[in-house]
């Protein structure tokens, strides 16, 4: 019998914090960063078929590939070795529909690959626990373990290394969409670029985040978001100081580039305040559009087909 198609929903991320090392031997840099994963999802969709492919829909789906680059197709193909399968010939069409901005550094790709992990590991019937997925996810990206996760939580190492956070009550985030994205590797060479002519300010230590979060306090909170990138992120694309103080003029307690950027995040003191807020942000035209999203919300899910593992 051809088991049912599943569906699985896998949150973007903000970096609340994110502390950029110099630069290793390896080539990466060390990082410790707090992530929190938000109410703006992609969904991704693994059925059996004789016919494989990939098929990307929805915002910015032009920019995904649709072959076997696309992080979602890779993160198949690990988990085919591993289940037995034929990883050049998993039989499996995959359906991914977009609701994170494309290299908007909110981890849009990683999040397909969670979210594919899961599905195909339900499709599969695969006796596999999240600890094992997790390993799987960490060698297709570092951002992947999180989204698989989801929640809050401390990352270390390139971000794979991950504990979890406590945190009370919800966040409450308005999320401005840039025309266009910013490739990862490029804010990174700009931030070594930055750092070689001077002394680009670093974010401080990582306790204090965490004791805001403990509270639930957004204003506390709001006064520790740091992003070692926001430097690179903002001389590469300079319109975003004009977004951020927009965000903060608007109302919003703080403004944040997210992760390598150019998507700003804006933490807000409450879901009222948050929905202000983006009407405001919208009239302002400095972004391309505004999302109202609240964080943290748990990892990739099952939300249609079979509910295994
Ligand atoms: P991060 O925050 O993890 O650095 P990002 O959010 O800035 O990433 P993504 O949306 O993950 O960026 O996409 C970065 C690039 O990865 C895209 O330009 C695209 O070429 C490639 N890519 C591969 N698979 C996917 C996917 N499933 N969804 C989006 N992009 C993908």
């Amino acid at each position: 019998m051809v088991p049912p198609p599943v569906t699985v929903r896998a949150p973007a991320k903000v970096n609340l914090h994110l502390a950029v090392g110099d630069l290793r031997e390896d080539g990466y840099h060390e990082l410790m960063t707090v992530f929190q994963a938000l109410s703006l999802n992609d969904e991704v969709t693994v059925a059996q078929a004789d016919e494989p492919g990939i098929e990307v829909v929805g915002d910015g789906a032009d920019l995904v590939p649709d072959d076997a680059s696309n992080l979602a197709w890779r993160a198949i193909e690990a988990l085919a070795e591993r289940a037995g399968r034929d990883p050049d010939d998993p039989r499996v069409r995959v359906v991914i529909r977009k609701g994170i901005p494309v290299a908007g550094g909110m981890a849009g790709g990683s999040a397909d690959a969670a979210a594919a992990l899961v599905a195909a590991a339900a499709l599969w019937r695969m006796e596999i626990g999240r600890d094992e997925l997790s390993e799987i996810a960490a060698t297709i990206g570092s951002d992947v373990p999180f989204c698989l996760h989801g929640g809050t939580a401390l990352g270390a190492g390139r971000g794979e290394r991950l504990v979890p956070v406590l945190t009370r009550h919800t966040f409450h985030w308005v999320i401005a969409l840039d025309k266009g994205g910013l490739s990862t590797p490029t804010v990174f060479a700009e931030l070594d670029r930055l750092r070689a002519e001077g002394r680009p300010p670093r974010v401080g230590s990582v306790e204090p985040v965490l004791e805001a979060l403990a509270t639930g306090d957004p204003r506390q909170l709001a006064l520790l978001l740091g992003n070692d990138l926001q430097a690179a992120a903002v001389s590469l694309r300079p319109t975003l100081r004009r977004t951020l103080r927009a965000g903060v003029d608007a109302g919003a307690l703080a403004g944040i580039v997210s992760g390598s950027g150019p998507t700003c995040a804006f933490l807000c003191s409450s879901a009222d305040a948050a929905v202000r807020v983006a009407a405001e942000l919208s009239g302002a035209g400095v972004c391309r559009s505004v999302r109202v999203a609240q964080g943290p919300v748990h990892g990739a899910r099952v939300i249609g087909g079979d509910d295994t593992p």
